[in-house]
């Protein structure tokens, strides 16, 4: 049954990974990781939800990359597209589409927006001296052109920015700027574009963000640092060969920015999951209604774009939904100074995937997730999150309830007499985490959400320890299935309460119960489903210890 209330259906949204490298920690951390709990969460609870997410294929620093390495930049999107959508795969992320800005459906999905604009009169050109490359036929925008830095002279300084002193910069503010490509001197030359009238929204978006209480105070605060010191209006065109070219006819050699044109990713993928299904058109069911919720998951550096950008332009736009909550994380970082020279500043998925669990390395992300305030990545944290908790907490209490299920019960759930006190205290006390446990996650606090899901099983432990089974089956076998079949409830429970955390876990559970995901649900999750005499099928290891030779230092 799916649930009504103030929003018919739920619209979910991860930051575009930018295909320009590979998917690292910090991604998963920020954007990644706490979207798909709360998908699969709000799955769980019965709700109307897809989530979508994809490549950002588009932008210099791809196509500056294509250039250095002498291929073209649809090869190198190509292969980062494809590496990232196979680890978080790997990771047990379920989009509902993962798909890229560089298809069709983009391009007409960004040109179609663009027109909208245009058609109202909402755009204006401006006319801008650029540096150009006479030898190669191009204007040299940001990271194209290097030139000593007007401020502290250092002599390798790129277009957008100087690297030793920190300073923004314009390419022309360089002096003896060259082409970073051929080291050509370029010339100034005049180059028209369209901007975005941003100033024009500030007050409509102040006062939107304004009425937005139960946002995160790192969020609204980032905000309304910008509207203090003013919202400038932005070009939205650039002069590239890599991108999405303009509709109308007359500006060849345009495409427009990266910045104006991947959030429409969000929109033209949900177009693409429909289209596999033969509906185009339902996209608008979710992009184009009030009732739904748009939910954009990203890291702090994202803020502006999906806050105050994208909201703007889907303003100016009309008939598109706006988000609902922008529940962006801060960063988390590496451990102090420990950082792997070999790999950079990042742990890659595609290496840490190879060596450990993926439901261990969601779980010690989760526990740690930068909600509030940057946090570091220890990888003696991802070994006792592993241990101390997965294994001798979680693991353990499974294991124990199967091994005496298999031993004196003929690998079935026994059958349940009368309840005592105790039984019923546990089995009560499971109502109450399911129901504390979803608030966490109806209101973004995936920290607060995991450690409670594993208070449960901490109670459970305690019901195990206390009812003493390997006592009481020698003088009483009721009793003692009793004291089984509660516990084996509780399994059932945990597959439910830990699959948006563990859902590789929660697959291996199901397996061990011998029953099929399906069917299982929060609403259900504290119910007592298992029946007397039903079959088990064989325990299976859910944690495998991290020794200290196998974890990085
Ligand atoms: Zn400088």
């Amino acid at each position: 049954m799916e649930k009504t209330g103030k929003y018919k259906r739920i619209l979910v949204t991860s930051a575009l990974t930018y295909a320009n490298g590979d998917t690292h920690l910090g991604h998963i951390a920020g954007s990644i990781l706490p979207a798909d709990m709360f998908v699969r969460y709000s799955r769980l609870a019965g709700y109307d939800v897809i989530y979508v997410c994809g490549s950002d294929e588009y932008g210099t620093a791809i196509e500056m990359s294509a250039i250095k390495e002498g291929i073209s930049p649809q090869e190198i999107v190509d292969k980062y597209h494809f590496a990232n959508k196979k680890a978080y795969e790997q990771l047990g992320m379920s989009f509902d589409i993962y798909s890229r800005t560089s298809t069709d459906t983009h391009k007409k999905t960004a040109q179609d927006f663009f027109t909208n604009l245009y058609n109202k009169d909402l755009l204006y050109q401006k006319t801008e001296k650029q540096l150009y490359s006479e030898k190669e036929q191009r204007f040299l925008a940001d990271r194209f052109v290097i030139g000593t830095c007007p401020v502290c002279g250092f002599e390798e300084a790129r277009g957008d920015e100087c690297e030793n002193c920190g300073s923004a910069l314009s390419p022309l503010e360089l002096k003896n700027p060259r082409s970073t490509i051929t080291g050509d001197t370029p010339v100034v030359k005049e180059s028209t574009h369209f901007y975005f009238p941003l100033s024009k929204f500030q007050p409509k978006l102040e006062e939107w963000i304004n009425s937005k209480t139960d946002w995160k105070p790192n969020v609204v605060n980032y905000c309304k640092g910008w509207f203090k010191t003013g919202l400038q209006d932005r070009a939205i065109t650039r002069d590239l060969a890599w991108g999405v070219p303009l509709p109308m006819e007359g500006f060849d050699g345009k495409v427009i920015y990266v910045w104006f044109e991947a959030p429409m990713g969000y929109i033209s993928i949900t177009k693409e999951l429909f289209a596999s299904q033969g509906n185009e058109g339902k996209y608008l069911e979710y992009w184009g209604s009030e009732d739904t919720k748009l939910v954009h998951f990203l890291g702090k550096d994202n803020i502006i774009f999906h806050a105050i950008f994208f909201p703007a332009m889907l303003m100016a736009h009309g008939d598109l939904v706006l988000a609902e909550n922008v529940p962006a994380n801060e960063f988390m970082n590496l451990e102090g100074s420990k950082q792997s020279k070999s790999k950079g500043h990042a742990i890659y998925v595609k290496d840490v995937i190879e060596k450990y669990n993926p439901d261990s390395i969601r779980y010690a992300i989760a526990s740690n997730m930068p909600e509030n305030k940057d946090t570091d990545f220890y990888w003696s944290d991802l070994q006792a999150k592993n241990n101390n908790e997965l294994g001798s907490i979680l693991g353990n209490f499974v294991n124990r309830t199967f091994v005496f299920a298999e031993k004196y019960f003929d690998a079935a759930v026994p059958g349940a007499g009368e309840y005592k006190e105790i039984d019923i205290n546990i089995i009560n006390s499971i109502k109450s985490y399911t129901s504390s446990i979803a608030s966490y996650y109806e209101n973004y606090k995936f920290k607060d959400a995991v450690s409670e899901t594993m208070n449960l099983v901490r109670d459970a432990n305690k019901y195990f320890n206390d009812t003493e089974p390997w006592k009481v089956i020698k003088e009483d076998k009721a009793r003692c299935g009793t004291i089984i079949n509660t516990c084996l409830q509780l399994c059932r429970t945990f597959a439910v309460l830990f699959n948006p955390v563990l859902p590789f876990t929660s697959e291996k559970l199901y397996r061990m119960l011998n029953i099929p995901a399906e069917g299982n649900t929060w609403d259900n999750a504290s119910e007592l489903k298992l029946s007397g005499g039903h079959k088990l099928n064989k325990p299976e290891i859910l944690f495998a210890r991290i020794e200290d030779t196998e974890i990085e230092h």
